[in-house]
């Protein structure tokens, strides 16, 4: 082992002496030395300062300098012409660079020009920069670091990430690693760029107005057999420009359920938008354009990609208030509705799968819990009730008792068929939103 220490241009030399390198490629083997210097800058200056020492030599010593100076200059390239041709007459043929093959330097350029192309196209001002280096290349790196012991390197998957990087920056768009809009995905040596776009998450509301309206868009080769909360806002798709709207909603009512009240909240993820740069206001009136008034949104803000997971999972714990219309089969069970109101105080449920839901749903036993019941009489044997509950109840068989699968239920309660003729989601309440 070499104990003695060895400077940085002698380091520099005995690389160059068996390896050709580019300016970027050499410098990045020092890249922790020096600071606010690209990489190309360190290699340049090491290879002047190695060309300087090796003239030294050259003046002070005799033919065998001059030899040594002959052998290196093409794995140093350009900065060695000028004395390469003092000396020979001849014009220097530099070597291609070990590792990059020496097209590192216009790759990023070229790269970076492209990418600034793709972030406009797809209205990004915020990315990060993600390089894929053909694993010859890194293997070529790895192995001169290694051999020369070469302590302050970076890869040049790093390099070539920070300098374009850096390209990409402008007055709007800068990089942001939390929370970016795209990653700029560029292919060392190919020149491919992958832009891949994060979709566009709005926080929203929406109140369904009309029954016999699903919430996701269900096409069927006869076309959807229902208009959808979902299709209604499309009018996004048409002002972001983007690929397709998916729906995030806390919960779902049923199909013949209006939702009224709070409305229901939900993100609408808009997948590769084109544009992003549109004001709430913009955005919930497209968002209203093509709900032929019978689904309508509030926009409320811009939503994160955790919050779409927090949406899916917790609304089952939530609180929900419920209008229900419900007929009873004998008319005098309006004047006991006292006996309801005080039996479902704070009551918990149980509830097999709904029979109605069998063929989609596994059939399990679900507890919910009953905060409260009021009725109000509308005529003899009708009535409307509302219902304070645990998001996750089915109320339709809460009213009926689905044939003794609920219990206990509104028809069990008074000894009496029981239907709920129509459903209202009134109050959707939804952990800290
Ligand atoms: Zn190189």
């Amino acid at each position: 082992m070499d104990e003695e220490y060895e400077s940085i241009v002698e380091k520099a030399k005995s690389i160059l002496e068996k390896y050709p390198l580019c300016d970027r490629c050499l410098g990045r083997m020092f890249a922790g030395l020096g600071y606010g210097w690209s990489n190309k800058e360190r290699g340049d200056a090491l290879k002047r300062v190695l060309v300087m020492e090796l003239h030294r030599a050259v003046r002070e010593g005799g033919e065998a300098e001059e030899e040594e100076f002959k052998k290196i200059a093409p794995n140093i390239g350009s900065q060695a012409s000028g004395l390469y041709e003092k000396l020979t007459g001849r014009r220097l043929e530099p070597r291609e660079c070990a590792i990059c093959g020496g097209r590192l330097d216009s790759f990023i350029e070229e790269a970076a020009v492209k990418a600034r192309g793709l972030l406009k196209a797809y209205d990004i001002s915020r990315y990060v920069v993600g390089a894929r280096v053909d694993p010859g290349v890194e293997e070529a790196e790895r192995r001169i670091r290694e051999e020369f012991g070469l302590a302050y390197g970076e890869s040049i998957r790093a390099e070539i990430r920070r300098e374009i990087g850096k390209r990409l920056m402008s007055d709007d768009t800068r990089p942001d690693f939390s929370d970016p809009e795209a990653t700029v995905l560029v292919h060392f040596p190919s020149g491919r760029i992958e832009l891949q776009v994060n979709s566009l998450l709005l926080r929203a509301r929406y109140w369904k107005k009309a029954r016999y309206i699903s919430q996701a868009y269900w096409p069927s080769p006869e076309g959807p057999r229902y208009f959808s909360v979902e299709q209604a806002a499309w009018g996004l798709l048409r002002v972001t420009g983007a690929e397709r709207l998916v729906l995030h909603a806390a919960g779902r009512e049923d199909v013949d359920a209006r939702m009224l009240g709070s409305g229901r909240p939900a993100i609408i993820e808009l997948k590769v938008p084109r544009r992003r740069r549109l004001s709430l206001s913009e955005l919930e009136e497209a968002a209203n354009r093509e709900g032929r008034g019978l689904v309508e949104f509030r926009i409320e803000g811009l939503a994160s990609r955790r919050e779409v997971r927090l949406y899916k999972q917790d609304y089952s714990k939530t609180r929900k208030v419920y209008k229900a219309l419900v007929a009873f089969s004998d008319p005098s069970a309006t004047d006991r509705l006292g006996e309801l109101e005080e039996f479902f105080r704070d009551r918990v449920v149980l509830q097999r799968t709904p029979r109605r839901v069998l063929h989609r749903r596994p059939d399990r036993l679900r507890r919910r819990r009953v905060y409260g019941v009021s009725c109000r009489p509308l005529e003899r044997g009708v009535v409307e009730c509302l219902i304070e509950a645990e998001g996750g109840l089915y109320v339709k068989e809460l009213v009926s008792g689905d044939a003794g699968r609920t219990s206990p239920s509104f028809a069990s309660v008074l000894g009496v068929n029981a239907e709920c003729v129509e459903l209202d989601v009134l109050l959707v309440e939804h952990g800290g939103f």
